[in-house]
């Protein structure tokens, strides 16, 4: 088919849209490992899970031998309002590169919340309705899985129980106040509410806190609170199911147009935005029905791929939550204070970390100086203003077009634009003021902190 027919977006029909989530781990030859019990060591069971999750999404966590898992018909309707994303033929951006590469980019980021996030919130809140829950407590970073878990939890009339970084909580106050007009409550955190946030206080008086630390608290709120569960906004096996729906669009609607990408790119922070936008491919690669070239993209001051260790370790800085495998940087790791692009999770979901040890993907770091030039090289040309996060996906797609440009290779590359960066504006404004700095961690800095991994044999 000759290029001009490929229109500058392609959308799929509302009878083409995904009716099942696509579960990668099911076609694995090596299965990520199993979560392990912090305290025994032994593999976590459902019914020791059943204190901190919904019945169902235990269900899919555990599940590594089911291919696809039926989308409910609550869930596709709210998906119907947003979805499908479009998937955009950068025109724009490969005429201002002047490279032979063909550039196209899914974009997540038309919907309120504006993130891919929504795509699992909606799931995750539908499965506490459906067990008859009162509602949900959870973490929020940057703010957009807060925000998205605020509109889904709306939209079911469950309560809402945000923990969000205190540092974030002050610099962002626009992101906690949309989260208040879907209706969740928002504490800052460390916070002196729960007994592990007053702990943390103790030994670190004036701290910022972290996600690591958000993640103790809301967990330890929806253990000891009647009808209420702890729901996760990345990093987990099930959050990754559902953001299949991101790669089941994409290669359906390439597939319309005989399009076959040779190089797939995401922003990787717990791993579920690119883990799923790649399921689908990769699942052609692992059962050997084609190539793709997968690469990972992580801020060069929070490198838990490139630098970090493949170990068991924490999911959270209080040490109450299950034991995943992942590359981590250990759960004491935080990222410097001057970082401003996102991604600032210690640890990497235990799939991406199994596929990147097996050698089926790589893994690049890049510096957030490096980041935000690409994102308003992007803005400029595409329109769309992204969050520093997505933009760590377009400085590599970029990077890999202006390869092409040098070998006159005509390749096909497909990235992950993730969100809108509309909140983001006090990281743009130090990027325009020439006073944003790029810091990375010293060797000796990740070395103190694989110390305290946990000793597991
Ligand atoms: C949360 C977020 C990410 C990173 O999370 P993953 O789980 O790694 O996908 C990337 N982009 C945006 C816009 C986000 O909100």
């Amino acid at each position: 088919m000759s290029d001009k027919k490929i229109p500058y977006k392609i959308y799929l029909e509302e009878s083409e849209l995904p009716k099942a989530w696509y579960n990668l781990r099911a076609d694995m030859k090596n299965k990520p490992a199993p979560l392990l019990d912090p305290a025994t060591h032994k593999p976590m069971t459902a019914q020791a899970l059943s204190g901190v999750f919904c019945d169902e999404l235990i269900k899919q966590e555990l599940d590594d031998s089911t291919p696809y898992f039926e989308i409910p018909e609550a869930i596709r309707d709210f998906y119907k309002m947003y979805r499908p994303a479009p998937l955009v033929r950068a025109y724009c951006l490969e005429e201002k590169l002047q490279t032979p590469a063909k550039i196209y980019y899914k974009f997540e980021g038309n919907n309120t919340s504006g993130s891919h996030k929504l795509n699992s919130a909606i799931a995750q809140a539908y499965y506490a309705k459906q067990q008859g829950l009162k509602g949900v407590t959870t973490e929020t970073g940057a703010g957009q899985w807060g925000t998205a878990l605020s509109m889904a939890c709306s939209y079911f009339g469950l309560d809402c129980k945000v923990y969000m970084v205190k540092c974030s909580y002050e610099q962002k106050p626009f992101r906690r106040e949309v989260m208040r007009t879907y209706g969740a409550s928002v504490t800052p955190s460390p916070s002196m509410e729960t007994e592990v946030g007053r702990k943390i206080l103790a030994e670190h008086p004036g701290t910022t806190g972290s996600l690591g630390c958000a993640i103790s608290e809301a967990v330890e709120t929806a253990t000891k609170s009647e009808g209420y569960r702890y729901v996760l906004g990345s990093v987990l096996n099930q959050v990754m199911l559902h953001q299949s729906v991101i790669g089941l669009e994409t290669k359906a609607a390439m597939d319309k147009y005989g399009i076959k990408p040779d190089i797939i790119i995401g922003c990787a922070g717990g791993g579920s935005n690119l883990g799923g936008l790649i399921a689908p491919f990769m699942g052609e690669k692992v059962r050997g029905e084609a190539d793709y070239h997968f690469i990972a993209v992580e801020p060069a001051s929070c490198p838990s791929l490139t630098r970090g260790k493949y170990a068991y370790d924490y999911c959270d800085t209080g040490m109450v939550c299950p034991l995943a495998k992942m590359y981590t940087l250990g759960s004491g790791f935080i990222p410097s204070a001057n970082h401003a692009g996102g991604l600032r999770y210690h640890g990497m979901s235990s799939t991406l970390s199994q596929l990147y040890d097996d050698g089926l993907m790589e893994a690049r770091s890049v510096k957030q100086t490096e980041v935000f030039e690409a994102a308003e090289q992007f803005a400029r040309v595409e329109g769309i203003l992204p969050a520093p996060e997505s933009s760590h996906a377009i400085r590599v797609a970029i990077d890999e077009a202006l390869k092409c440009k040098e070998t006159g290779e005509e390749k096909t590359i497909l990235f992950g634009l993730t969100g809108t960066g509309y909140f983001d504006m006090l990281a743009y404004e130090k990027f325009h003021n020439g006073i944003m700095t790029d810091y990375i961690p010293t060797d000796e800095e990740i070395q103190a902190n694989f110390a305290k991994l946990p000793k597991i044999d």
